[in-house]
C-alpha cells in the first residue's frame, strides 16, 4: 500500500463520512493500515486512578476544582490511594500479564505530590522485574501540566510514556472550554517539554465539542502529526458528571450532537487518525463506551490498538467520573480484567501479553533506534542517560 499523505481537506471529507464506500470500507482500510504498521494485537494498559484531587478546572471535568458533588448530587469525596495500593495495583497488571499500566490523576504541581508520584515509580520499577520484564512494567503516566524539571524526574523514576491531551488545538474552542489561565500555548509547550525529556508522547482531543467542526478535527489529525506524537487516546465529548454539569450547562458547553453522531464521528476520527498517523498507538477509549455498550470493540475494528481495563479499586470509582455515565464504575478490577479478552475478541483481534507493546512510531526514531540522546536538558539530572539505556520491549 502507498504511504499516502493526508492532506486537511481529504481529511475533512473522510470525517464527514465521504470515503468510498462508506463507512464499512474506512474501518476496513484503517484495519489493513493497523495490521502492516503495528500488527493485529491488541496491546494492554492497566489504568489505575490513583488520585481525584485537581488543581485545575476544566469546565468540562466531573472532577475539577471547583466540583462538590457527584453525580448523585452527594458530596464529591476526594481521594488519594496509599503507595501501597497503587503497587497492588502494579502487582496485579503484572500478574495478569498486562506488561504495562498507565497511572493517572488529576493534575497538582505542589511538592508533596510530586515526590509521591516520583517515589511511587521507583517502587513500582523495583518490584516488577520479571524474567518477561527485565526493566519491570512499562509505565505511562498521566498527571497533566508540569514543569520541565519535574518531568525530568518521572523519567528518570522510570515512567517513559505521558499522556496528555490538548483536548483540541483549536484556541477558540480552548479557550470556551477553560478558565483564563489555563491556555493551548501552555499545553503545547507542555507537550514540547515531554518531548525534549525523552517520553514517548501521547495526545489526544475530544470529538463532538459544540462549535466543532470536521475542519477543526482534520486539524487536530495534522497537529498530532506536527508533535510527532507516538501515541493518542481520544474520545467523545461527554457531558461532566456531578455538579459540572451544571457549570457546563451555565455556558453552554453541553453537547449538541446526539450520542451516536458523537460515536460515528469518534470512530471515523481513529481511522482517519490511523490513516494519517500509521505506526502510532492508539486507544480505544472507555468513553466510546458511555455511547455504546460496544463502543470500545467499534475503536478497535476502526483502527484502534490498546484497551485500558481499569484496575482503580471499586471503591474509589465512583469518584473518579470525569463524565456523566462513565462505564466500569460498578465494578471491580476483576470483572475489568475478565471483561477485557472479550472485547478483543469482539474485533477479531488477539492480545498481546508481557511486553511494553510501545508504538513502532517510537521505536522507529533515530534517537531510540540508536540510542542517540534526546537534546539536552536544563536542570535535570540522569533522564537522558536513562533514556539511551531504555530499549522498548
Ligand atoms: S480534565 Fe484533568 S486537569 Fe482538567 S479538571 Fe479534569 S482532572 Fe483536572
Amino acid at each position: 500500500m502507498s504511504r499516502k499523505t493526508f492532506s486537511l481537506a481529504e481529511l475533512e471529507e473522510l470525517l464527514l463520512g465521504h470515503w468510498p464506500g462508506g463507512d464499512a470500507a474506512l474501518a476496513a482500510r484503517a484495519r489493513q493500515v493497523m495490521a502492516e504498521e503495528v500488527g493485529e494485537e491488541v496491546r494492554l494498559r492497566g489504568l489505575l486512578e490513583f488520585s481525584n484531587r485537581c488543581a485545575s478546572d476544566c469546565y468540562y471535568c466531573g472532577i475539577r476544582r471547583s466540583s462538590d458533588t457527584d453525580d448523585g448530587g452527594h458530596p464529591l469525596v476526594r481521594f488519594d490511594l496509599t503507595e501501597e495500593a497503587i503497587l497492588e495495583g502494579a502487582q496485579l497488571c503484572l500478574q495478569e500479564g498486562y506488561g504495562s499500566m498507565t497511572l493517572q490523576a488529576g493534575e497538582r504541581r505542589d511538592r508533596a505530590f510530586i515526590d509521591f508520584v516520583e517515589g511511587v515509580l521507583r517502587k513500582i520499577k523495583e518490584e516488577t522485574v520479571t524474567p518477561d520484564l527485565p526493566r519491570g512494567l512499562g509505565i505511562t503516566l498521566s498527571v497533566g501540566e508540569q514543569t520541565r524539571e519535574t518531568y525530568a524526574r518521572f523519567f528518570d523514576a522510570g515512567a517513559h510514556r505521558y499522556l496528555l491531551r490538548v483536548e483540541t488545538s483549536d484556541p477558540r474552542l480552548f479557550a470556551r472550554l477553560h478558565p483564563p489561565e489555563q491556555t493551548l500555548e501552555r499545553r503545547i509547550r507542555a507537550l514540547e517539554d515531554l518531548k525534549a525529556t525523552g517520553f514517548q508522547v501521547g495526545t489526544g482531543v475530544m470529538i463532538g465539542i459544540p462549535g466543532q467542526t470536521a475542519r477543526d478535527l482534520a486539524r487536530d489529525i495534522l497537529f498530532f502529526r506536527k508533535i510527532d506524537a507516538d501515541m493518542i487516546g481520544m474520545g467523545p465529548y461527554i457531558e461532566a458528571a456531578g455538579s459540572a454539569r451544571q457549570e457546563m450547562l451555565h455556558r453552554g458547553l453541553l453537547p449538541e450532537s446526539s450520542p451516536p453522531e458523537r460515536l460515528r464521528l469518534s470512530l471515523r476520527m481513529i481511522a482517519a487518525t490511523r490513516l494519517a498517523l500509521r505506526d502510532v498507538n492508539i486507544a480505544a477509549a472507555t468513553a466510546l463506551q458511555a455511547l455504546s455498550p460496544t463502543g470500545r470493540e467499534q475503536g478497535l475494528a476502526f483502527g484502534a490498538n490498546v484497551l485500558m481495563p481499569i484496575v482503580t479499586p471499586g471503591g474509589q470509582r465512583k469518584a473518579y467520573q470525569l463524565y456523566q455515565g462513565k462505564p466500569c464504575v460498578e465494578e471491580t478490577a476483576r470483572e475489568c480484567i475478565a471483561c477485557t479478552p472479550r472485547r478483543a475478541a469482539w474485533a477479531r483481534r488477539p492480545v498481546s501479553y508481557h511486553s511494553w507493546g510501545d508504538a513502532p512510531h517510537a521505536r522507529r526514531k533515530p534517537e531510540t533506534a540508536s540510542g542517540t540522546p534526546p537534546p539536552a536538558r536544563s536542570g535535570t539530572t540522569g533522564a537522558t542517560k536513562a533514556f539511551a539505556e531504555r530499549s522498548p520491549s
